[in-house]
């Protein structure tokens, strides 16, 4: 038998190596896509992994972002709203001031004047509004007595408080106009002469009833002649009293300016009132300065 090895072993060995060659290709190929794929991925997973980590930064970067947003709106917001409520404060301030200087402007400076016998009221003066006081208080029920408007509360308490307190105490004289001023006078003087009348009745009280904030009081007892008024247990109660209703007495007892009216209650407001008690001061011997400083308080 002619076995050529050599050649049979030289074709197998071809076949081999093709084989081990086409193997090897394929193998050597899968194993190179393998690693390719393994390195694409693991570089996919790198860049994943990067993006991932860009997105966290960026999202981070984002929420630090919002929440300085939402500072900045929440410091805005209180920028605003303290500049809100500065500006509502000013408003309010301005409203106020526009609210005293219209009040002021509506407010007789007349009421909180001193009055003598050089300076007064001019014979057009009148109240700007006049209530009728109750007869229950007058001393002639009869007479129809007239009394400022504004002041009208404050003088009803005082003459309710004095009933409280079983003190009986009478209006007399209240608003008097100029006329009514002048024939009162004019009466005066047919009665007691000249002289008399201009010594008592009153040039000194005259404006003060003009304005309609002044009242002359009695008690049933003493009546009209005013005569020791100053004795009576309603005097004691007026001074110890009036100040609270806003009243005072113009011309008290030893007083430097004027004869001393002890029955004579000027009305000024409760603010000057309380001051003038406080400092043991009488309304003629404050300044006009001061006194202007109450008119605004005037029927407070
Ligand atoms: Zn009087």
């Amino acid at each position: 038998m002619n076995f050529n090895f050599t050649k049979y072993k030289t074709k197998e060995n071809k076949k081999i190596a093709i084989i081990a060659i086409i193997i090897a290709i394929i193998a050597g190929g899968s194993e190179y896509q393998y690693y390719s794929l393994i390195i694409k991925i693991d570089d996919n997973n790198k860049k994943i992994a990067s993006t991932t980590t860009e997105f966290e930064v960026r999202i981070k970067s984002l929420e630090d972002g919002v929440i300085g947003v939402k500072n900045d709106n929440k410091t805005l917001s209180d920028v605003v709203q303290s500049k809100t409520s500065s500006y509502d404060a000013q408003i309010g301030n301005i409203a106020g001031t526009v609210g005293s200087l219209d009040k002021l402007s509506k407010t007789d400076p007349q009421l909180i004047e001193k009055y003598s016998k050089v300076f007064f009221l001019n014979e057009h003066y009148s109240p700007s509004t006049l209530a009728t006081i109750t007869p229950e208080f007058l001393l002639n029920e009869e007479a129809r007595l007239q009394f400022h408007a504004s002041a009208y509360p404050f003088l009803l308490k005082l003459l309710q408080s004095a009933k409280n307190d079983k003190i009986e105490l009478k209006v007399i004289s209240a608003y008097r106009s100029f006329g009514k001023q002048s024939s009162l006078k004019k009466s005066y003087n047919f009665i007691y002469g000249a002289g008399t009348a201009n010594q008592f009745s009153a040039d000194q009280g005259y404006s003060e009833h003009q304005l309609g904030t002044t009242i002359d009081f009695t008690t049933p007892e003493v009546g009209s002649s005013f005569n020791n008024f100053e004795k009576t247990e309603a005097y004691d109660w007026l001074l110890n009293n009036a100040y609270k209703y806003g009243f005072i007495l113009s011309y008290p007892e030893k007083n430097t300016y004027y004869e001393f009216e002890p029955w004579h209650w000027r009305f000024v407001g409760v603010d000057l009132a309380q001051k003038l008690e406080r400092e043991h001061m009488t309304f003629y011997n404050t300044d006009q300065r001061e006194l202007d400083k109450y008119l605004l308080l005037i029927f407070n």
